[in-house]
């Protein structure tokens, strides 16, 4: 099976993706995490992404789809991917269905998860993540349960995305709305989307992907 989670910054997409992988044995390839890793490694992709992410931009999609065509074909993609993050833009979608197609394989779901732009800005500025694990956080709603002490690993040190103040999660949002809310349309009228409200408790929604999930295998 092979999903993708859309919705704006902050809306929980990286915290229902984990559940997914836990859960059902997804493969999660998020386009974020696999450009900061990039940037970290200082490779030619990483130089090139790093000042548009910093900004709060959106990497060309030439550079992005490269980076998902070239994981995809990794063996462990075919249990079934839960794109997080990708696509984002239509163009992004339709490099997708090829690629996907290449393969034999579809699209079984898009699952858009719905949010309230206040409280995404608020839930952003307060993100935070695990220095060790990756783990991330936010102190509206999703606090570690020990302050200061990570719930996955123990790690007591945490850092902030550079891109998550509050100006730059503007810019996401606008690029949101500009680039990517189009996919909502573009999905629907393939009938492969779900939307769910993102503004409700993390472990709710959760519970509802898992609905929709037994619904799906039935
Ligand atoms: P995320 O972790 O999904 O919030 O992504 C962080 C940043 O990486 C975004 O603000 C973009 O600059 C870049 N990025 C991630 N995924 C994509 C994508 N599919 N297309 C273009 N830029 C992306």
């Amino acid at each position: 099976m092979n999903l993708v989670l859309v919705g704006p910054p902050g809306a929980g997409k990286g915290t229902q993706a984990q559940h997914l992988v836990s859960r059902y044995g997804f493969v999660q390839l998020s386009t974020g995490d696999m450009l900061r890793s990039a940037v970290k490694a200082g490779t030619d992709i990483g130089r090139k992404a790093s000042t548009i992410m910093e900004a709060g931009g959106l990497v060309p999609d030439d550079i992005v789809i490269g980076i998902i065509a070239e994981r995809i074909d990794h063996p462990d993609c075919a249990k079934g991917i839960v794109f997080d993050g990708f696509p984002r833009t239509l163009r992004q979608a339709a490099a997708l269905d090829t690629m996907l197609a290449a393969k034999g394989r579809t699209l079984d779901c898009v699952i858009e998860l719905k949010v309230d732009d206040v409280a995404l800005i608020a839930r952003i500025s307060s993100r935070f993540t695990c220095a060790q694990c990756g783990a991330v956080f936010n102190e509206i709603d999703k606090p570690t349960k020990v302050a200061g002490t990570c719930d996955t690993c123990g790690g007591r040190e945490f850092f902030k995305r550079p891109d998550d103040t509050a100006e730059k999660v503007k810019a996401r949002l606008w690029d949101y709305y500009r680039a990517t809310s189009p996919l909502i349309g573009y999905y629907y009228a393939k009938g492969k989307l779900v939307s769910f409200d993102g503004m409700a408790p993390m472990g709710d929604v959760s519970l509802a992907l898992d609905t929709m999930m037994t619904k799906m295998a039935a």
